[in-house]
């Protein structure tokens, strides 16, 4: 049975990553140190043989027992609030935390896979991105732990792989949504359905008119999983094209929980891109992959898993601002 090292895995993407793999019939070694990620994501496989979980902080050394055959660095907290909330951790999970986990690649000669972001390329001035594009960040901006951790990060991972010929991949992923995500992490998708759900306005952050294409969360894994088994080494856009203007998805949440709330203007965050969407020419070359759940089916679903939480819950996870 192949072994596999999830990190990040009580968190949104990780948490799907862990079932994906583990249906696949692989053993996987899940960790994370719950800053940002709920155990309740994974809960259900603490009962199978072939899954481990290790309460761990990545940015201190990491020891696995055993052989390895690859891993996944998915631990970052991935929220604007929330990296800035923990913008010390947020640099050193991208850049102290990769570099151990790189480390443990080349010990276990283990194939490695980062999760890499839209948020290198910055406020983009190139639309739509592609993977040539340089990007347009501010190093010290809000965003800039964020984002520079995970320029860094790139830049560390090929570093290893010109180096040390370690076998690297590097995901770039776009905006992605589904269930699992933090009802109040603050991401537009949550925060949008759990005020339309708890009667609320929904809060447009300046004037709405910034894009976002959000890809659904099984796309993305599926992109993902590809891209770990292809032979492609250098960075692969993965996130679904169908660009939206955030007034227009708000517009869309109202009507799809039928509920009829309206919309409050509020300060654009500092750095907060104006377009965004992935140019995956590259990911349907290199990896036959493209996203095929469409933003309505995947919002049903969304929705359909954020309706299971009672009202107790919907309340305590009241909007969070960044004023
Ligand atoms: N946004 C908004 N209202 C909210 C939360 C977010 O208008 O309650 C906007 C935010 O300013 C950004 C977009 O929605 O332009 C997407 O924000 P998110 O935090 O989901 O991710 P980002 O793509 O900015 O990292």
């Amino acid at each position: 049975m192949k072994k596999i090292l999830i990190t990040g895995a009580a968190g949104f993407l990780g948490s799907h990553l862990c079932d994906r793999f583990i249906a696949e019939g692989f053993h996987v070694i899940a960790m994370d140190n719950l800053i940002t990620g709920d155990i309740k994501n994974i809960e259900h496989l603490f009962k199978l043989q072939q899954f481990e979980f290790y309460h761990h902080d990545v940015t201190k050394f990491v020891h696995v027992p055993g052989e390895l055959d690859y891993i996944l660095h998915f631990a970052s907290p991935a929220s604007p609030i929330d990296y800035l909330k923990i913008p010390i951790q947020t640099l050193k999970v991208g850049s102290l935390g990769t570099h151990n986990l790189l480390g443990l690649a080349k010990e276990k000669k283990a194939r490695i896979l980062i999760a890499s972001t839209s948020e290198i390329y910055g406020d983009p001035l190139v639309h739509p991105q592609n993977e040539e594009y340089y990007g347009n960040v501010s190093t010290i901006g809000p965003r800039g732990v964020y984002d520079e951790a995970k320029r860094f990060q790139e830049s560390i991972t090929m570093a290893y792989h010109t180096y040390h010929g370690l076998e690297t991949r590097i995901a770039r992923i776009f905006n992605t949504y589904g269930p699992r995500m933090r009802l109040n992490d603050g991401r537009v998708v949550p925060a949008f359905i759990g005020q339309a759900l708890r009667g609320e306005d929904l809060t447009i952050f300046g004037d709405g008119l910034q894009t976002r294409s959000f890809c659904y969360v099984d796309d993305q894994v599926e992109g993902i999983y590809k891209l770990l088994f292809s032979d492609y080494i250098y960075p692969v856009n993965i996130g679904n094209p169908d660009e939206i203007t955030i007034k227009d998805f708000a517009e869309e949440i109202v009507k799809l929980t039928d509920t009829n709330q309206k919309v409050v203007y509020k300060p654009l965050p500092i750095d907060d891109p104006m377009q965004r969407q992935p140019d995956i020419t590259k990911a349907k070359e290199v990896l036959d992959w493209e996203p095929k759940i469409d933003r309505s089916q995947g919002m049903r679903l969304t929705l359909n898993y954020f309706k299971e939480f009672s009202k107790e819950e919907l309340q305590k996870s009241e909007h969070r601002d960044f004023m």
